[in-house]
């Protein structure tokens, strides 16, 4: 396909303000895409690469301006199209805003074609392909070492010399990620159903396996339906990651009756791809993605052994990469990111920060593709992957806190065990939990409803702290669960008890600060002296006959102290059922 008819249907697309004929139109194209179907599907969405690879063009924006000046004439600056485009807002409207197509001994001498006919603003078009635009940029992008980025700048200067304007306009907007043409991922996917005549949730399915739409178009016009639903998952290639929504314990309970409850690690995510069976000479072992599957293996060398490790078979685990300390305790994320996407000094940064991966979930173990499995399934599958690796023979017999990497999975429809669940995953550092459909399949790239992280909370308590407790064990010397009253007339109302998301250091502070209002003591537990204000979030107010004011707050977290606020300036009784109403 010629790039200038390339350019003219994205003309056509964009100026179409109707979704069902922006589908027809992309339909049209890819139908008439011929051999250069593959990458016609991924430059109408502003592609040159497909999803699952992490190649880029590397070039910035600069460039692309001094490829356009020079393609432009002798008295066009770089400088000149940067002043055009703060003028004009957008880089396609500049390309095509000059008349290309006078350089073409240059461009020739540079590599970038033979010059040809030249464009020119009258939309004659030139000579210059689909397929060539796409080597050309394949080339470009893997120029690297001293002076790649002037052979890239010669490069893009050839093509954009043999385009007409309305070429530049489109070939600019790709080179920077910049399509904006309307078409997003469902507009391709529907265009390719209907091109070809194939159901559109075959087409979703090949995609989410592949995350490469010039290869499904091309399997649908070629093999139909069939070579479609015969698509498998690689490994080595990464998959869309399935995400989450904001959601609280009672709706998830509702809908779903049990859940499944996880720790919410508070670290980067990874997806690993690991083969033991590559051969040497072949792609790598192991590959660990990120979420937005750009490769980070070289970053996370413990991920990389941890594999090597723990994996006898060929898999792909979806996870979290967490830092941790010393002891093997959770540090913030921040930790993580001084890891994490690292290209320089990883041996130095590892000396700093130490990482580990937890593995929540198994897409892929021993040639078998587990996305239409339930949870569940994937669940034991990612226990078994993650035990077949241990010389203790009987898995059975493993219990689930000694497999190393596994992120712990309770069922429950009992939601007190799932706020002790939550207690225990702040106490021990970590950012809360998630709730899980357990019967959910893995649908990558969304952000359904059957993941949820629960949600932070809404609003926030003032309450005077009325009693504690003493912890246990190492936290013996400590006040560790708190007491928490409203304001009810001139008296004080309890309404539940915070003990969560408090570090040791927190602890040692509050018991310093409360230890000199204790007015009684029985056994571990200590009255207070109503002075001192915690700011509390919660998930919910409910009707309970445990605490004096009839209500309990549900999942209560500690959010500060707030030394600004006597007891007088508390919440109130009456603030406490506005909200419980609401
Ligand atoms: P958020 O980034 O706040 O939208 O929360 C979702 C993210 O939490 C996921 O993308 C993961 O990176 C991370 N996460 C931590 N622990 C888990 C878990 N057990 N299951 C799923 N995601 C988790």
């Amino acid at each position: 396909m010629e790039f200038a008819t390339f350019a003219d249907r994205a003309g056509t697309i964009e100026a179409e303000p109707a979704d069902l004929e922006v589908i027809a139109h992309v339909r049209d194209l890819i139908a008439d895409a011929g051999s250069d179907l593959e990458v016609a599907a991924r430059f109408v969405q502003g592609r040159v690469f497909p999803a699952w690879d992490s190649t880029t063009l590397d070039i910035g924006p600069s460039a692309c301006y001094e490829a356009i000046a020079r393609a432009a004439g002798t008295n066009v600056s770089s400088d000149d199209v940067e002043d055009r485009l703060a003028e004009v807002g957008e880089i396609g409207d500049v390309a095509a805003s000059y008349d290309f197509g006078g350089q073409q001994g240059l461009g020739a001498f540079t590599g970038g074609g033979t010059g040809g006919t030249g464009g020119g603003s009258d939309g004659n078009g030139g000579d210059l392909t689909v397929r060539e635009v796409y080597e050309t940029l394949e080339e470009l992008a893997a120029a690297e070492g001293s002076g790649s980025q002037d052979r890239k700048v010669d490069l893009l200067f050839g093509l954009f010399n043999r385009c007409s304007s309305e070429e530049a306009r489109y070939l600019a907007r790709i080179v920077l990620s910049e399509m904006r043409i309307g078409v997003g991922e469902g507009t391709v996917r529907d265009a390719i159903a209907d091109a070809f005549d194939v159901p559109t949730d075959r087409v979703e399915r090949a995609l989410q396996v592949s995350n490469d739409y010039g290869r499904v178009a091309r399997i649908a016009r070629d093999d139909g339906l069939e070579g479609l639903d015969s698509m498998v998952l690689d490994v080595g290639r990464p998959v869309q990651a399935m995400l989450a929504q904001a959601g609280t314990v009672t709706d998830a309970l509702e809908e779903w009756e049990e859940a499944a409850v996880e720790w919410k690690y508070d670290g980067a995510r990874i997806q690993l791809h690991h083969d033991p069976d590559v051969s040497e000479d072949s792609a790598a072992e192991t590959r660990v993605f990120s979420r937005n599957m750009e490769e980070v293996t070289d970053a996370l060398p413990e991920v990389v052994e941890f594999a090597e490790a723990h994996l006898e078979e060929a898999a792909i685990l979806d996870g979290e990469v967490v830092a941790i300390d010393a002891d093997g305790s959770p540090l913030p994320f921040q930790e993580v990111l001084k890891r994490f996407r690292r290209k320089h000094d990883v041996a130095k940064a590892r000396e700093d920060v130490t990482v580990r991966p937890v593995f929540f979930d198994c897409l892929h173990a021993d040639g078998e593709d587990l996305l239409a499995e339930p949870l569940t399934t994937r669940h034991d599958r990612l226990r078994s992957v993650l035990v077949d690796g241990r010389a203790d023979g009987d898995a059975d017999a493993v219990d689930d806190t000694d497999i190393d990497g596994l992120s712990l999975l309770w069922r429950t429809d009992d939601p007190d065990e799932i706020e002790s669940i939550d207690a225990e995953a702040l106490e021990a550092g970590h950012e809360g939990i998630m709730l899980k459909n357990p019967d959910s399949t893995y649908s990558p790239g969304r952000r359904g409803k059957h993941w949820r992280k629960r949600k932070p909370d809404v609003e926030t308590l003032d309450c005077v702290v009325t009693g504690a407790e003493w912890g246990e064990g190492r936290r013996a010397t400590f006040l560790g669960t708190f007491e928490l009253s409203v304001r009810a007339g001139d008296t004080l109302e309890t309404v539940g008890k915070v003990a969560t998301g408090i570090t040791d250091e927190k602890l040692e502070e509050l018991t310093e600060l409360l230890e000199s209002h204790i007015t009684a003591e029985e056994g571990q537990e200590v009255e207070l002296e109503p002075e001192v204000v915690f700011e509390v979030g919660y998930e919910e107010i409910q009707s309970s006959p445990t605490y004096s004011s009839g209500y309990a707050l549900r999942f209560p977290r500690f959010v500060g102290v707030r030394p600004d606020k006597d007891p007088a300036d508390a919440d109130s009784f009456e603030r406490l059922e506005r909200l419980q109403s609401d």
